[in-house]
Order: C-alpha cells, then sequence, then structure tokens
C-alpha cells in the first residue's frame, strides 16, 4: 500500500502539509484531510484507498512522538468532528465527535457535578486520540485508563462501512489502545462520573526513600481520588526513592449552581492562561533553559534536594493542605512550567514504563540506579499509580508507572540511549509495558518483548483491513506488518 507519488487533484478537503512531532524532532509531509462529516470521512477514506496511500487517524497531535504521523501518505486529521451529539444528563453519558477535546467535555458538564474520569494531563487531546492510546489520569489505580470510560463507539472500518462496538463487542479490547490500526473513531459515548463539588482537599506529603513511598502510596491508594508522585532521581544509597506524593479526594464545597459556574468559567480562563504561558515561556527562553540543562548534574541534583527539603518542612508545619479546583489538579502541568518535554527539546526523550505492584520495591530501586548511573539522568521522574485493564496493547497494569523526561546532550547521546535500553529492558524482564503515546524510541524487537499480545490484534486487522491500509510512522518504526 505505500506509495509516495504525487497525487492528482485531492478533495476540496484535502491538502499536502509539513507535520512535526510534538517536539519537533520528527517532521513528515503528509496529504491532510479534515472532514467535517463522517461523508467526508468516507470520501477522503476511498480517495486514499484509489490512490494507493495508507491512513493514520490524527486527534489533536498530542502524542510526544510518531504515533499520529505518516509520512509521504494520507493523514485524516480529525479535528473538525468535534461536536458534541448528545448529554444525557439522568444516565451520566455523553455521545461527541471523534475529535471532540476532553476540556470540551469538561467545559460542558462539570459545572452539573459530572467529571470525565481517566482523563491525562493534556487537557486538549481528543477523545479518540485518547481511546486509541488508551490514555491514563492521575486518578488511573481507581479509575483506570480512558478506555474503561467508554460505553461504545462508532468505527468506520477499511471498506467504508461503518460499525458499532459497544463493551461487549470482540472488537472493542482490540480498539481500545489500538493505536487507530483497525479503524477511524467517528463518535464515542463515555461514562461520566458524579462528584460532590468541582474541588479537590491536596495533600503533599514527603516519604524518605522507597518503602516510605510505596507504604505512603498504599495508604493514599485507600484514602484519595487521584495522586501523582514527584521522585527525586538523583538522590542515592539510602535516600533512593526520595519523593513528594501529591494526592488528592474530592470534597462537598457549599454553593449554587451560579456560583460554581462562575468560578468554574474562572478555571478554564486561567487553566488556558497557564498553558500559554508554559508555551510563551518556552519560545522565549527554551535555549536558556536548555543550555543551563548542560549542567544538569548539579543543577538537577540541588533543585530536588531543595524541593524535597521544602515539601518536609512544610509538611511539618501542618502547611502542606490546601483546597482547589480539580481542574488545575488534573490538568496543569505537573512539576514543570513550561511542560518538561517542550523543556528537553527535539533531543529529548519521553519514557513511561510501568511495573508490576508485587515487585515494585525492586523495580523502583533498578529502574531509579540505570537513570543515575545514565551521563544525563532524567529532568522530571514521575510515579502513577494503575489498575489492570484487557486491552490487548494495554499499557496499565496492576502496579506504577514511572515517567522520565530526559535532556540528553549531544556528547551522551549514545551513553544515553543505552541507558534507555536498560530501562526498556528492566520493564519488558517484569512483564512491564511502555506507553506508545509518550514513545519515540522502541526497536521492533522491544516493542514485540513489550507487547505480546500485539499478534492477536494483528489477526484482526488481516480481517478488517486486510491491505493495511491504516497505518502511522511508529506502526513501520516498530515493524508492525500491515499487509
Ligand atoms: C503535556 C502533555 C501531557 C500528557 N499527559 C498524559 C497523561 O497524563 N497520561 C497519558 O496517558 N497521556 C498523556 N499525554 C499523551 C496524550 O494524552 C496522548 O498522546 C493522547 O492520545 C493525545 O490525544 P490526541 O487527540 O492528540 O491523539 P493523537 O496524537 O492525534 O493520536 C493518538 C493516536 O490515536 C489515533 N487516533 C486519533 N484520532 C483517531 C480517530 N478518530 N480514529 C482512529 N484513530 C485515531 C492516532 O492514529 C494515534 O495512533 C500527554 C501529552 C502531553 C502533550
Amino acid at each position: 500500500m505505500r506509495n509516495s507519488q504525487k497525487v492528482p487533484q485531492p478533495l476540496d478537503f484535502m491538502r499536502w502539509e509539513d507535520i512535526d512531532s510534538l517536539v519537533g524532532s520528527i517532521r513528515s509531509r503528509s496529504l491532510v484531510a479534515r472532514p467535517t462529516t463522517i461523508e467526508q470521512c468516507q470520501q477522503a477514506l476511498a480517495f486514499f484507498r484509489q490512490q494507493g496511500m495508507t491512513i493514520c487517524a490524527r486527534g489533536a497531535g498530542r502524542t510526544y512522538g510518531d504515533l499520529a504521523l505518516n509520512d509521504g501518505q494520507g493523514l485524516i486529521d480529525m479535528k473538525l468532528m468535534n461536536r458534541i451529539i448528545e448529554f444525557d444528563e439522568a444516565l451520566s453519558t455523553i455521545k461527541v465527535e471523534g475529535g471532540t477535546r476532553l476540556i470540551d467535555i469538561y467545559r460542558k458538564v462539570h459545572y452539573r457535578l459530572l467529571t470525565l474520569p481517566a482523563s491525562p494531563t493534556e487537557s486538549h487531546s481528543s477523545v479518540a486520540g485518547a481511546i486509541c492510546a488508551n490514555v491514563n489520569g492521575k486518578d488511573a489505580w481507581r479509575q483506570g485508563s480512558f478506555g474503561d470510560q467508554v460505553v461504545s463507539l462508532t468505527l468506520l472500518l477499511a471498506d467504508g462501512k461503518l460499525m458499532t462496538i459497544d463493551r461487549s463487542h470482540e472488537l472493542f479490547n482490540a480498539i481500545v489502545g489500538g493505536i487507530g490500526m483497525l479503524g477511524i473513531i467517528i463518535d464515542a459515548t463515555l461514562q461520566l462520573k458524579p462528584i460532590k463539588s468541582p474541588f479537590v482537599e491536596i495533600n503533599r506529603i514527603p516519604a524518605g526513600d522507597v518503602d516510605a513511598l510505596l507504604e505512603t502510596m498504599a495508604q493514599v491508594e485507600e484514602s484519595h481520588d487521584a495522586a501523582v508522585v514527584w521522585i527525586d532521581a538523583y538522590a542515592r544509597g539510602h535516600n533512593t526513592g526520595r519523593s513528594v506524593v501529591h494526592a488528592a479526594k474530592w470534597i462537598e464545597h457549599d454553593d449554587t449552581e451560579e456560583e460554581r459556574q462562575e468560578y468554574l468559567n474562572a478555571g478554564f480562563e486561567r487553566l488556558e492562561k497557564h498553558r500559554r504561558f508554559g508555551l510563551a515561556l518556552h519560545q522565549t527562553f527554551g535555549p536558556v533553559l536548555s543550555l543551563m540543562l548542560q549542567a544538569q548534574r548539579l543543577m538537577m541534583f540541588s533543585f530536588n534536594r531543595l524541593y524535597y527539603r521544602m515539601g518536609r518542612i512544610l509538611y511539618r508545619m501542618g502547611r502542606a493542605s490546601n483546597t482547589e479546583l480539580f481542574l488545575r489538579f488534573s490538568f496543569e502541568a505537573s512539576f514543570t512550567v513550561p511542560p518538561a518535554h517542550l523543556v528537553c527539546g527535539p533531543l529529548g526523550y519521553t519514557l513511561q514504563v510501568t511495573f508490576p505492584r508485587s515487585d515494585a520495591r525492586a523495580a523502583l530501586i533498578e529502574l531509579l540506579g540505570i537513570c543515575r548511573s545514565s551521563p544525563c539522568p532524567p529532568v522530571t521522574t514521575i510515579l502513577r499509580a494503575h489498575k489492570r485493564d484487557d486491552g490487548l496493547l494495554s499499557f496499565s497494569e496492576d502496579g506504577y508507572s514511572l515517567n522520565f523526561e530526559f535532556h540528553p546532550k549531544k556528547r551522551h547521546e549514545v551513553a544515553s540511549r543505552k541507558a534507555i535500553d536498560r530501562l526498556i529492558d528492566a520493564t519488558a524482564k517484569r512483564g512491564g509495558k511502555v506507553h506508545l503515546a509518550k514513545d519515540q524510541v522502541l526497536t521492533p524487537e522491544q516493542f514485540y518483548r513489550v507487547y505480546p499480545r500485539f499478534n492477536e490484534l494483528l489477526d484482526i486487522k488481516r480481517r478488517l483491513d486486510p491491505e493495511g491500509i491504516f497505518t502511522s510512522d511508529l506502526a513501520r518504526r516498530v515493524g508492525i506488518n500491515t499487509s
């Protein structure tokens, strides 16, 4: 199906465009279709098939690497398929088109005391993108991954037909987390969750080492609804695992619907300002920050020590708790402004890996040890708790994940890459996974090691998409043979 020759007369909602990956490390050029209706999705599909071109569907393009890129081929950008089709307050469900952003669902339902669990920090992610990468939020151990919130969806298949798929359908666990390999998600119905108010109480709890961290997490997982952990990856010896757990629980807040709407509007505005501020900061000071990170060992070692000590002092003074809109806890970049992936820039890597709860202590010690031995340890290290799900390419498991943001220096590129390979190896040997939404490094051998059930998805793909029309640059990189 691969054929990058010039296409005569694209449809009027298509054009060739340069598309970069999120941090600009990968540049691609694709014939991009931006449909606004199901009929246009079908026309674009038929057009690409006729031209012998492959297709990658794209949501908001907020994956870090090449998961939503398709160099020299077709992209169906679903951004304009972003309508809210039906909000059923009695059932607490919402049906939306695939390109709808998560933040727009919050705008619609949050003031009615409903929330969308399993939302990732990136509030501009689209619903279909969140389903295909089966993303997770800070509430992952309680609410599971994004796929757990899906009631049903409509899929446009390679033959142009539409199929409705609910949770009991045999294809459900192949589509959720299935990185868009089986078709285009046109719309989805999501289950919302009632809340007491849009506010949470946030507690910041310092933990001095791995054992204290795991003990704190065990308590927090019982007592709280969402959590994210900052870890000092530079701490060594008996300080390994030194961290600050940020945990949130929903609380009552006595106010009228009008008052709620008012402070939520202010909250949405503030969130957008924060987002723009992070981007502006990156544009203005990105190169300076990157230059400062040339002395990252010294800089991060000192910063981390200070951050931990401040956390401990505030905790002892009883000043480590506050009340805040959940919106901020959920969607503002954790611990760095601008977000760490931007700070790390085009040479940087993000790697998020899981490990099982039963082996958490040994896994943390080994993974953090590998980071420390790298010439460029991660700029940020974040831990989350998860629960198992049934997706064939499921990232989540009953355990924890560590998310690393690396900023390798040019002269240490090879050694840094070796450390990444060791992290992936240590993950694979425990049956852990690498999050594809953030990946730009997996080799075919590593991919098949961490996703052994991929062959089951491939069998389904051969049935539904025998010509292998749905693919992506990531799929080609990891050697997914689509035909
Ligand atoms: C600042 C930041 C914070 C983040 N935080 C988190 C986090 O907390 N947790 C987490 O899990 N992830 C996180 N991510 C990753 C992000 O949430 C995911 O990559 C998400 O999938 C992005 O959605 P998208 O709409 O941009 O998808 P895209 O990047 O556009 O696409 C993702 C995948 O979905 C497929 N796809 C998209 N739309 C369709 C469709 N209509 N039909 C079929 N296939 C489709 C694409 O082909 C691709 O395989 C973060 C990203 C950023 C930038």
